[in-house]
């Protein structure tokens, strides 16, 4: 059912890391009218180069998330196809300690960014929505993140236009249940 026939993949190469805001909840920040004061210092001009960025320092992944993950590569590889084309980059990303997790979401523009993927294999997560625990992120949130980065590398399906994200979504959908 989900055999849909391959879209014409636009040339486009990722020269640039993709970010995503794929999941829940990631667009009710920006239409929450900021603090002015506080929302400045990360929000500036100046905020892509993250200096401010005192919430954003790596976190260790924790114990759980690992084991669900190696579960999670094992059973996609077992589904063959796109589950284990994707699965082989998710592998090679873990095992190589390619994936950073973040404490948080970050902002990216007037978004918030769950993950963000790079060509190499780079990957940053966040684990929970924010400090303020508006929203939890649960251990298959954080890996539906995950799968989803390693999609856009492994097809090759550049970040930020809708028709990609819903092709990354669709592949890594197709591989649940
Ligand atoms: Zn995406």
């Amino acid at each position: 059912m989900v055999r849909f026939a391959r879209l014409a993949v636009s040339l486009i190469t990722l020269t640039a890391a993709v970010a995503c805001a794929s999941g829940r909840g990631t667009a009710s920040a920006s239409m929450v009218s900021a603090p002015p004061k506080a929302e400045r210092r990360s929000a500036g001009p100046a905020a892509s180069n993250d200096v401010e960025c005192t919430d954003c320092e790596a976190i260790p992944i924790p114990g759980e998330i690992n084991r669900a993950v190696e579960a999670r590569i094992t059973d996609l590889k077992a589904r063959g196809g796109d589950c284990s084309r994707y699965a082989t980059v998710l592998e090679s990303s873990y095992r190589s300690g390619q994936i950073t997790l973040r404490p948080y979401m970050w902002r990216t523009g007037s978004h918030l960014t769950s993950g963000e993927g790079k060509p190499n294999g780079d990957m940053m997560l966040a684990r929970e929505i924010d400090s303020l625990n508006v929203g939890v992120r649960t251990v298959d949130d954080v890996l539906w993140t995950m799968e989803h980065e390693a999609a856009h590398i492994a097809f090759d399906l550049a970040s930020g236009n809708e028709a990609n994200e819903e092709k990354t979504d669709q592949t890594v959908r197709a591989c649940q249940s």
